[in-house]
């Protein structure tokens, strides 16, 4: 039986009032990939930073590896890349190995300390993105693509078992980032990390992901990509075209047909 990684119950999040999420009930499970797409400020942020228990105003139940995020404390378990990081700005005076490292010093207790072990796990993480090569300069040099692999890098580094992304490719020209999604899909199959991904390019990343998270403040749809390419019900809310769109990159990775 899978792990249930990630599961929300009837969530809704407001802020000053305003709601922007209702009645959210979804699982996420062990080996899973799933993008979480919408329009604009459908609430796809505020679902993410809500899992992460970094909103207040909610309701609802969110558990992560089985247990309420009130009294979660495991975050070594969770890997975040989230929509922008004050680390990648142009002269961020640290270098790549010193970013990544401090992806350990976060869930270290004080005093907070490198040891010989963190520089071992700095260097196993930059070669596995294959970034070995980056590891003395500054992170600030970098072009957005390498930038971004060493984030992700830093997000992987205490070796976690769920990885969430929000948006990580928005500021990639399009060879960048299907490089990107391309690398976080080997992670997925290789080492079985579960992905939750925010993506505004659904159509994109359905050829790497294998569930798909539509969000209109509502959960417009949540299962497989099969699943939404064979709904009429989905036909009807985004088109056929755009329904085309999304399956036809899935279904061009996987040799399958539209039905
Ligand atoms: P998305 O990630 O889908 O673009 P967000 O989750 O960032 O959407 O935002 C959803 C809605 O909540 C938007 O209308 C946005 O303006 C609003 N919002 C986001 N963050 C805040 C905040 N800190 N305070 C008030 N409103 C917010």
């Amino acid at each position: 039986m899978s792990i249930n990684v990630i599961e929300v119950t009837d969530l809704s999040v407001r802020y000053q009032q305003n709601p922007v999420l209702e009645n959210i009930s979804f699982s996420v499970y062990a080996g899973d990939y799933v993008a979480i797409a919408g329009t604009n400020g459908c609430g796809k942020t505020t679902l993410i930073k809500t899992i992460l228990g970094l909103s207040q105003d909610y309701s609802g139940t969110i558990k992560l590896f089985g247990e309420k995020i009130e009294s979660f404390s495991e975050h070594r378990r969770i890997g975040y890349l989230p929509q922008t990081s004050y680390l990648s700005r142009q002269g961020f005076p640290a270098t790549v190995r010193e970013i990544v490292a401090c992806g350990l010093l976060s869930i270290k207790k004080f005093p907070k300390r490198t040891e010989k072990k963190d520089i071992a796990s700095v260097d196993r993480v930059l070669s596995m993105l294959k970034i070995e090569r980056l590891k003395d300069k500054l992170i600030g040099r970098l072009s957005g693509g390498e930038k971004q692999r060493v984030l992700l890098a830093r997000a992987l580094v205490s070796e976690p078992e769920l990885l969430i992304l929000d948006e990580p490719t928005t500021s990639l020209d399009p060879s960048a980032r299907n490089d990107f999604y391309e690398t976080v899909s080997e992670l997925n199959k290789q080492i079985n990390v579960t992905v939750l991904m925010v993506s505004h390019d659904s159509a994109t990343v359905g050829k790497y992901a294998s569930k798909l998270l539509y969000l209109n403040r509502q959960i417009v749809f949540y299962g497989s990509f099969q699943e939404f390419c064979i709904s009429n019900e989905m036909s009807r809310y985004f088109g056929k075209f755009e329904q085309h769109l999304i399956c036809r990159q899935h279904n061009g990775n996987n040799n399958d047909k539209i039905s």
